[in-house]
């Protein structure tokens, strides 16, 4: 069974093909700029020793279905493709970022799928739109393959609602539907399934905090296997520090912004999601220059890093004390997975909280699922690698042999 995986964006596709029998990525890629005349397609076969072959192609992508069109070409390639024609697709995954309420699992698309999602747009106007039309775009191509929605919210709808409402008027949930929905949704589920498989327990019995560090930033508190808590909010806006995003912050702050520096909304908005967060504290919002610059004695870049991870040890603090009990501390995505740094300042001084970090299991830059805690240390720490696309592809395969 082969499952092709998308996700769509303004101006980009990125996709991987899945063989789902033996449950290993046979070709993936991205283009970007799509529409405009430095369009870039970037393309990997993934050949059966692991290897990849690559190909790099610059020329105009004019839209999404010329993007798609060219994609399936490449993937049926005699040299540079997996399939022998599209109707080797059994079925294709999507990731839509906001599912709103309508939806607490992965659902097959049809049109009144369509329309749910349509109806979320006010909820994530940046990220619904092109994900949408991804899925259109899909159907014509695909016409023959069946096409699944994973929703980054749905694994957050097990959330109580104690833990998703604002406090204002609660005409501002019932009508508009402002609450707390999450993100993230496929990336805290999965390192979770691993972090258990790992301990070898059923998730059923386990408590645990998944912290996401990429780009944007999440934690999510997860009792039994289902989440009751996320940092994220009705917006990724919302809890950690993140590359560019300021995360937590006074909600006075616009009224004051807009008062005494005259910013209108655009640029209030502008400037919370793009201007701040790492990038706002110290100038760059990657985190390998960070950690470049505090080496080479860089206070601004320091202070930015002990904001950042005070934050995530704060909630830590809260998500414990929601949980109750605790099993387990999970650390994913680009900076999680690969920062040892990071997880130490996360996880300092909280041996009475039950939480201790071995330095050279931490330190320790082996791939893979890893154990980071001392052998004293009541909680496990873990490092498990996220992998979204691999997740989407198998909710899909569940979705399509339940049906
Ligand atoms: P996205 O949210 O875009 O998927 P990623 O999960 O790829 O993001 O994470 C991107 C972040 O991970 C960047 O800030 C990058 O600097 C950071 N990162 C990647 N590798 C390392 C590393 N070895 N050490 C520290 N940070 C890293």
């Amino acid at each position: 069974m082969k499952i092709l995986v998308i996700n769509t964006g303004s101006s980009s596709i990125k996709y991987e093909l899945f063989d789902m029998d033996h449950h290993v990525k046979l070709a993936a890629g991205l283009a970007e700029k799509i529409s405009e005349d430095a369009s870039v397609l970037k393309h990997e076969k993934v050949n059966k020793n692991g290897e990849s072959v690559k190909k790099i192609e610059k020329q105009k992508i004019p839209d999404h279905r010329a993007g798609l069109n060219r994609i399936v070409e490449l993937l049926t390639d005699p040299e540079f493709g997996a399939i022998q024609n599209k109707s080797g697709i059994s079925a294709v995954g999507h990731r839509v970022v906001h599912g709103g309420e309508h939806f607490h699992s992965t659902t097959l698309i049809d049109e009144s799928v369509m329309k749910a999602v349509r109806e979320n747009v006010p909820l994530a106007p940046l990220h619904n739109p092109p994900n949408l039309i991804g899925i259109e775009v899909a159907h014509t191509v695909f016409p023959e393959s069946p096409q699944y929605a994973v929703f980054d919210t749905a694994f957050h709808m097990s959330i109580p609602k104690r833990a998703y409402l604002y406090a204002i008027p609660m005409d501002m949930y019932v009508k508009d539907r402002v609450r707390r929905y999450g993100f993230h949704g496929t990336s805290h589920a999965y390192v979770a399934e691993k972090a258990a498989e790992h301990m070898n327990r059923p998730l059923s019995d386990l408590n645990m905090i998944t912290i996401h560090l990429g780009n944007g930033a999440s934690m999510s508190a997860i009792q039994k296997g289902k989440s009751i808590d996320t940092t994220m909010g009705m917006t990724p806006l919302e809890g950690l520090v993140m590359g560019t995003r300021s995360g937590d912050i006074d909600p006075a702050i616009p009224f004051y912004l807009s008062d005494h520096l005259n910013m209108s909304l655009k640029e209030i908005n502008t400037l919370l999601n793009k201007k701040s967060g790492l990038k706002g504290l110290c100038g760059t919002n990657d985190m390998r220059e960070v950690i470049q610059r505090i080496q080479t004695g860089d206070e601004q870049a320091k202070l930015a890093l002990d904001v950042y991870t005070y934050r995530i040890k704060k909630y830590i603090g809260a998500f414990y004390a929601a949980l109750g009990k605790l099993d387990c501390l999970v650390f994913t995505a680009g900076i999680g997975e690969n920062n040892p740094l990071i997880r130490n300042l996360c996880c300092s001084d909280m041996n009475e909280l039950g939480i201790e970090l071995d330095n050279e299991r931490n330190n320790n830059p082996a791939k893979g699922i890893k154990e980071v805690n001392s052998s004293n240390s009541r909680i496990k720490v873990l490092v498990v690698p996220t992998n979204e696309e691999l997740k989407i592809a198998d909710e899909t395969k569940k979705c399509l042999l339940s049906q």
